[in-house]
């Protein structure tokens, strides 16, 4: 995947950062077998439900109806939130929101957190806020402390190490684990339930002593102001209820408006992400409750471009997106590159559109991240949301050529003239010129079909990466222009 595809910003980040994954027989033999596997069960688990096209629309048009009135319910889940004694902040970006979270943990003169798993944080890069700080921030979760210990970045929504495997796992905590606080077993060997205890009984003495939790959230009722996180191992419901002061950071597009809403998010969400017919651990909190849990709740709500996002027409789907990660078990590329190659915490197809959303395309990754697709549509059929990756895709593409990258000019965001692509816009140019001059087009045509036999089997300079993986097609002896009119539309049974 070297090269530079027609079409792609000059110089390619994710092709690049995708070389090594595709060219490492273990990672992808790990992929593989993951992707494979939750695919399957996810398919099955959706069979089961007659319903589901149902759901999946219910589920569309509850996510769209939000975002179009995102200002109202945000004030009213501030509201709800603020009356049931919490306190709710707002965060226009990364470092706003880390200047807030840091600044409420300082205040209860703890020097340690304990964290659910978190998008958004990790999003705006809270731990290695938090560090410079002087506050250390400890993954719960099974799969965020393997990536944690093993100074390692998430590669998957759901499965964060899912590109490790049980070998690589068993070494890492042998040699890191001690490093954090209790060591690993002595022997510890492969086999998961061996792994699962030596988590266990690291992360056991944290939740035990940790004051302070922090969170991100599912989904959030605007008419109640609860908020709620679904998990498989009910490490995050330690986190959820065990610290007196809690602080969850949470993306403003994940509020619903009603608990009735939550009918249908509850039914998609797990059997999509985890093939469950309900998640195992659904913790719901409604800003404090006198003697049960937390006594100090903070919410801060997390812009960091998803008003950005929101202006754009066809790309504010993307904010609809419930982080299943169905579209990452399916999608080919994702499969053979991997999760670091995106360069985001959200890889995958939803990364490929919503990175270059959050962040701009100014950068040569995210330029880049809306050509990491075939176009296949896989995302786009098991999304439970349906979420048109490959139109926001494409928009994005005709974004990065046509408009330049996005960038920011003091409260607008507007695009600036690109430097790379210009062989693309000037072939475009020419063909525009082309078909609005029928006659050059139509001497063309023939001069081309007269000279076929010469044409060359790959394109010469920058065309060479693409017809380097493609067949050129072959121009025809005839027109069909010409054709029709020697013919007479075919009627004299002419070929
Ligand atoms: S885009 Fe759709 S399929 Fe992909 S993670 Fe989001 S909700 Fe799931």
């Amino acid at each position: 995947m070297s090269g530079t595809f027609v079409g792609m910003p000059a110089f390619p980040a994710f092709p690049r950062a995708a070389h090594d994954a595709v060219h490492n027989p273990v990672l992808r033999a790990n992929l593989r077998h993951a992707t494979h596997t939750i695919r399957a069960r996810r398919a099955g688990a959706v069979a089961e439900l007659s319903d589901w096209a149902e759901l999946r629309e219910a589920g569309r048009r509850i996510k769209d109806h939000t975002l179009r009135h995102l200002d109202r319910y945000l004030l009213q889940l501030e509201e709800s939130v603020t009356a049931a004694g919490g306190t709710v902040h707002w965060a226009v970006d990364a470092d706003d929101a880390n200047r807030i979270v840091t600044e409420l943990v300082r205040a209860t003169g703890e020097s340690e957190v304990v964290k659910v798993k978190s998008m958004a944080t990790q999003e705006i890069g809270l731990n290695e806020a938090l560090a410079r700080e002087g506050i250390r921030a400890y993954e719960t979760d099974l799969a965020e402390l393997i990536v944690q210990l093993g100074e390692d970045r998430p590669s998957h929504i759901l499965v964060p190490a899912i590109h490790r495997n049980r070998g690589e796992i068993r070494d890492i905590f042998r040699s890191e684990m001690g490093k954090w606080g209790r060591p690993a077993p002595a022997g510890l060997t492969d086999t998961p339930a061996e792994l699962a205890e030596a988590a266990r009984l690291h992360l056991r003495e944290k939740f035990l002593r940790a004051r302070v939790g922090v969170s991100g959230a599912n989904f959030m009722v605007a008419e109640t102001g609860t908020l709620i996180v679904v998990e498989s191992e009910g490490n995050g419901r330690m986190c959820l209820t065990l610290p007196e002061t809690l602080i969850s950071v949470v993306g403003i597009e994940k509020v619903v408006p009603t608990w009735r809403d939550l009918e249908v998010f509850l039914q998609t969400l797990p059997r999509s992400s985890t093939a469950e017919r309900m998640n195992p651990y659904t913790s719901m909190w409604t800003g404090t409750t006198d003697g049960d849990g937390p006594r100090t709740f903070h919410l801060v709500l997390l812009d960091n471009g998803r008003t950005d996002t929101l202006a754009d027409e066809v790309g504010r789907q993307a904010l609809r997106c419930i982080r299943c990660s169905a579209c990452l078990n399916v999608c080919p590329v994702y499969e053979r590159a991997g999760g670091h190659a995106y360069g985001s915490v959200y890889p995958g197809p939803i990364g490929a559109v919503l990175s270059p959303q959050l962040r701009g395309t100014g950068s040569e990754i995210d330029a880049s991240l809306p050509f990491a697709s075939s176009l296949c549509g896989a995302c786009y059929e098991v999304c439970p949301v349906a979420i048109d990756i490959p139109e926001v895709l494409v928009h994005l593409r005709e974004r990065v050529v046509e408009g330049g990258p996005a960038v920011r000019q003091g409260n607008k965001v507007v695009l600036r003239p690109a430097k790379g692509h210009a062989a693309e816009r000037a072939a475009m140019r020419a063909a525009r010129w082309a078909f609005t001059h029928p006659g050059a087009l139509r001497a063309g045509r023939r001069l081309a079909s007269r000279t076929r036999r010469l044409h060359p089997r790959t394109l010469p300079g920058p065309g060479r990466a693409w017809s380097g993986t493609r067949d050129l097609p072959a121009v025809p002896p005839e027109s069909f222009r010409d054709w029709w009119q020697r013919t007479d539309g075919g009627k004299d049974g002419a070929k």
